[in-house]
């Protein structure tokens, strides 16, 4: 069984709550992730709080900010990086480093991850669909090798947990140039069945709203606001509140 906290986009005053108040009553979450366009403090809030690792991919407007607004002038382009280096810090949260391009493991499980949206503005932390493809194949040939391994290696082959800030093409994604998903993530599903995938970007309007679709093998679950996240064996369960923590 592996209990995972999922968060993104917005910040949850209930899940606050909780962990501010009742953190004794999360001690059975196993790990945080986030799913992006969260601030730096909320997550070393939820980690110091439950004391638990964080798994984290940044959204689009977690920016590297290295638009070209200053133009030549040089007191501007020194005045615009240093604006631009806390943004540049955030990439790492509570000691963990971005899992954007990166495949981990954790327990029984490989865990990888893509940042950011759909390119439409060219100011943000945004990808065209052919340079998300190539960082999605990248990924794809790491965790082959990795199950190659296993195998080679008489070991049981590891579930496989993907976090995205965006979702994927046609699953909960909004026709708009920022919204759309990406249809190389499909093709990561096809390819690579994970169990779950986490993504975030796609506002719900209230953080009670649940959005889960399953693609083949992979339950879609959109973490927005806050979700905890059940996996036992192959059943996926998600609730917002916490089975542990009724504390309305
Ligand atoms: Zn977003």
């Amino acid at each position: 069984m592996l209990k995972i906290l999922a968060v993104s986009d917005s910040e949850s005053p209930g899940l606050e709550t909780m962990v501010s108040r009742f953190p004794e009553k999360l001690r059975d979450i196993d790990l945080i992730i986030s799913c992006g366009d969260l601030e730096r403090e909320y997550l070393e809030f939820l980690v110091d709080g439950i004391n638990r690792d964080l798994f984290f991919v940044s959204g689009n407007h977690q920016q590297e900010c290295d638009d070209d607004v200053a133009g030549d002038n040089p007191v501007e382009r020194l005045l615009q990086s240093l604006r631009a280096f806390p943004e540049k810090l955030a990439r790492c949260i509570a000691g963990q480093s971005d899992l954007h391009g990166r495949v981990v493991t954790y327990k029984n499980y490989i865990i990888a991850g893509f940042g950011g949206s759909m390119w439409y503005s060219g100011r943000g932390n945004e990808y065209s669909e052919r340079e998300m493809a190539k960082t999605v194949r990248q990924v794809e040939r790491k965790i082959q090798l990795f199950r190659l391994r296993q195998k080679i290696l008489n070991r049981p082959p590891y579930d496989l947990i993907i976090i995205s800030h965006a979702p994927l093409f046609r699953v909960h994604d909004e026709p708009d140039q920022c919204h759309k998903g990406f249809k190389c993530f499909r093709d990561f599903v096809e390819h690579m069945s994970p169990l779950l995938w986490l993504h975030g970007h796609i506002h719900l309007g209230d953080v009670k709203k649940h959005q889960i679709t399953v693609v083949g093998k992979t339950t879609v679950v959109n973490a927005f606001g806050h979700k905890f996240v059940a996996i036992d064996k192959d059943k996926i369960e998600v609730s917002f509140m916490h089975a542990q923590a009724n504390v309305s």
